[in-house]
């Protein structure tokens, strides 16, 4: 057992944690990372300014998501997942802030799930505010694009979408709100390009500073929209322990425990660890 270990079980052993989790924790349910393990981004996301700049824009944004949408929906927690639930059942973590917008956290079964990109089960009109189930969104797309090919063998992208070839998408009808009759539907995420609400930051800081120390649990930490919660942590000497697979933009100074190992099976492992003992 390395040292790591041994301080990380203790650490977790005391409780009252807060977890930060990211797309690492989801790559074992088929929800693919922006990063790969040597911390290159390997895809470059549709940022908000260009969805809301064009209708050719819009139509490209929603054909590709609308193709991939039947997979997103289909992920299903994993044994990382369940963990984190398990963790904060037994209150070793409080609250859970996730840059995921997958939802896959709550479906395991965990709480007090901050989502601090926000969640692709939503759909807002970002000319009037109202917003939607994606669901729905999901059925007005079929009925507006009856004939459209929906079938798919490519990979799926990290924020839930397929490449299509351009003929593809030239077709496609994007839907409209009910609303006010608009066509500027966006994902109720923060995309690239948009910054997390300020009052949800300020709650992720109160719960840190409240905290016994942050979990950090597949996240690359590479985006300051996490980070700093990381530098805050560390700033008032609370431990910041972190589990991810590969690269991270975290100082070692910064860390109390560094784990580089799969999330799933190292989750499962400290959860039966810590029942054990
Ligand atoms: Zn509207």
């Amino acid at each position: 057992m390395t040292n790591d270990w041994q301080r990380l079980r203790e650490l977790v052993a005391a409780g009252g944690l807060v977890a930060l989790t990211g797309a690492g924790l989801s790559t074992e349910s088929g929800i693919p990372d922006y990063r790969g393990a040597d911390g290159e981004r390997r895809i470059q996301p549709m940022t908000a300014q260009e969805l809301l700049a064009s209708p050719v824009a819009r139509q490209r944004y929603w054909a590709r998501s609308y193709v991939g949408w039947p997979r997103f929906a289909a992920a299903t927690p994993n044994a990382g997942h369940r963990a984190v639930a398990a963790l904060q059942s037994a209150a070793y973590v409080g609250s859970i802030i996730t840059q995921n917008v997958d939802g896959l956290h709550q479906r395991a079964g965990a709480h007090d799930v901050v989502e601090l990109h926000g969640s692709l089960a939503q759909v807002v009109c970002m000319n009037c505010g109202e917003r939607y189930a994606r669901a729905i969104v999901d059925q007005w797309l079929t009925e507006a694009n009856p004939d459209f090919d929906r079938s798919f063998d490519g990979p799926l992208r990290p924020d839930g979408d397929v490449a299509l070839a351009e003929t593809a998408i030239a077709g496609f009808r994007v839907g409209h709100c009910l609303v006010c009759g608009s066509d500027l539907l966006k994902p109720d995420v923060v995309m690239f390009g948009e910054s997390v609400p300020k009052d949800v930051v300020q709650s992720c800081f109160d719960a840190v500073d409240a905290a016994s120390g942050l979990l950090v649990l597949g996240s690359s930490l590479a985006v300051m929209s996490g980070y700093r919660f990381v530098r805050r942590a560390a700033r008032s000497g609370l431990p910041v322990l972190l589990i991810t697979h590969g690269w991270t933009r975290a100082r070692e100074d910064e860390l109390s425990v560094h784990i580089d190992a799969p999330l799933g099976a190292s989750l499962t492992r400290l959860v039966e660890e810590l029942q054990t003992s």
